[in-house]
C-alpha cells in the first residue's frame, strides 16, 4: 500500500492515508474506520479494482467537452451526509461525468438534480440543487450511499468489482446503524447489494429475500433497537425520470414515507 497522492482542499484523505490496492485490503482497512470521516478517507484512495481505475482516471483525463476546463475528482466516491443519519439512501456507482468529476456523490449529473430536488421537497436537504462539492449543501438526517464508490463503464460494474468494493458500504452501515431507522434503495441492484451488507452485519433477515420493487417496505426487527425498515425506489436513472417511469410525486411519497419511518413527522 502507498500513501493518497494528489489531494486537494477538503479532501477527505490526508498524504498518509492508507490505500487499498487489493480486496483483501479493502476489507481489511473498512475494519479499521473508527468513524466515518476515516472511512471516506480511506474510500477516496482506494485502487482495488485495476478496471475501474483506469476507467475513472482516463474519463477525468479526457473529460466531457462540456467540463472541458474543469478538474475532474477522478477518484472513489464516498458517501456523503448526516454522520447520525436516520435515513440512508443507497444508490448505484457515481456516473463517469457527475459524481466522478465532482468528487461528491449524485452532484452535478441530472440523475442527482431528481434526487436533490426530492429531498428538499422533503425537507432534507439544505438546497434543490446539487451542483459541485463546494456549494454549501448539507443534508438533514440523511446520509447517501453507493454500492460501488468508483464509475464504472455503462454504469455496470462486474460481480468481481461489487463484491470488492461491498466492505465500504458494509463499514458505512455499521457505523450508521444505531441511528438508522429506514433505508431507501434506488433500484435492484442496490437493493439486492444492501441485502448482501445487511447479512455480513448480522442482521436477522426474511428468506427468501423480497424483490426489490418501487414502494415495498420490508421490516427489520432488531433486539437493540427500533426496526430499520427497508424501502425500495426505482431509481432516479434518466432511463426512469424520462419515461415517467419514475416522477416527482412518487419520489415525494417515498421520502414523506422515508420521513415517517424515521420519527420525522
Ligand atoms: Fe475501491 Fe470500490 Fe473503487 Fe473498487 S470500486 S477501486 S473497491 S472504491
Amino acid at each position: 500500500m502507498g500513501a493518497g497522492l494528489g489531494l486537494v482542499a477538503g479532501d477527505p484523505a490526508a498524504p498518509g492515508t492508507p490505500v487499498a490496492s487489493t480486496a483483501a485490503e479493502v476489507a481489511r482497512l473498512a475494519a479499521t474506520a473508527e468513524d466515518l470521516a476515516a472511512l471516506d478517507g480511506l474510500v477516496s484512495v482506494c485502487r482495488a479494482c485495476p478496471r475501474l481505475v483506469e476507467w475513472r482516471e482516463t474519463v477525468a483525463a479526457t473529460r466531457r467537452r462540456a467540463y472541458a476546463g474543469e478538474h475532474y475528482w477522478g477518484r472513489p466516491v464516498p458517501g456523503f451526509g448526516a454522520a447520525d443519519a436516520r435515513i440512508g439512501v443507497v444508490g448505484l456507482a457515481p456516473a463517469a461525468h457527475g459524481g466522478n468529476r465532482t468528487g461528491r456523490v449524485f452532484t452535478g449529473d441530472r440523475s442527482g438534480d431528481w434526487l436533490f430536488a426530492a429531498l428538499h421537497r422533503a425537507g432534507l436537504a439544505s438546497q434543490a440543487t446539487s451542483v459541485h462539492a463546494g456549494d454549501g449543501l448539507t443534508l438533514r438526517h440523511t446520509r447517501i450511499l453507493a454500492a460501488v464508490r468508483c464509475a464504472p463503464p455503462a454504469n455496470k460494474p462486474t460481480t468481481v468489482e461489487r463484491d470488492t468494493c461491498r466492505p465500504w458500504l458494509d463499514r458505512e452501515l455499521a457505523l450508521l446503524w444505531s441511528t438508522l431507522r429506514t433505508v431507501v434503495v434506488l433500484g435492484g441492484y442496490g437493493w439486492s447489494v444492501l441485502w448482501s451488507a445487511l447479512r455480513d452485519l448480522d442482521v436477522t433477515l426474511p428468506s427468501p429475500r423480497p424483490p426489490f420493487a418501487h414502494g415495498r417496505e420490508v421490516r427489520l426487527d432488531r433486539p437493540d433497537g427500533p426496526p430499520v425498515t427497508v424501502l425500495g425506489c426505482y431509481h432516479v436513472s434518466q432511463q426512469n425520470t424520462f419515461t415517467g417511469r419514475l416522477t416527482a410525486p412518487m419520489l415525494d411519497a417515498v421520502f414523506g414515507r422515508a420521513r415517517e419511518l424515521a420519527g420525522l413527522t
